[in-house]
């Protein structure tokens, strides 16, 4: 992890405080590789865990950067497979070679491009040594509700 660090003087105390921390992440195969940078660092920031559907069935641990704090490398975001679901508007990004569960691309929701990255991406961090924030999406993110086993049209042999 890369750290910049500034000093800020706080009634005359002096106090080093870590603005931002980058992160290498990527998938298990090494197929998709990115940087994350987030303001506050590890473990200031902190993960949602989130109770709908989705996150518990992708196994997300979100984190929100800006689309420009996102650097993928070898051209990754295209190489990522994706799901939709409901109303179809963001990409559920996969590893189309081993699975890994990435997150989320919310280019066409947010005004601001934004990505929700799954924190179990990041090499060589201790999901333990996090700090978490509770989400009760499946209660409060509409048009959600559970939808997990029924997106797939058996009759139709597609995604609904
Ligand atoms: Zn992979």
């Amino acid at each position: 992890m890369n750290t910049t660090t500034t000093a800020s003087n706080d009634g005359g105390k002096k106090e080093e405080r870590k603005q931002s921390g980058t992160y290498e992440a990527g998938c298990h195969c090494g197929y998709i590789k990115f940087s994350v940078t987030l303001s506050p660092p590890f473990p200031v920031y902190k993960v949602l865990n989130c109770n709908c559907s989705v996150c518990s069935h992708l196994g997300y641990l979100l984190v929100y950067p800006k689309a420009k704090d996102v650097a993928w490398h070898n051209n990754s975001r295209e190489r990522c497979a994706s799901y939709r679901f409901n109303t179809k508007q963001k990409d559920q990004m996969f590893c189309p070679k081993c699975g890994a569960s990435l997150g989320i691309d919310f280019e066409s929701v947010f005004k601001e491009h934004t990505y929700g990255i799954n924190a179990r991406t990041f090499y060589g961090l201790n999901l333990d040594e996090l700090e978490y924030k509770k989400g009760d999406g499946v209660n409060k993110v509409p048009p959600a509700g559970d939808l997990s086993g029924h997106v797939w049209d058996e009759d139709a042999q597609e995604l609904k």
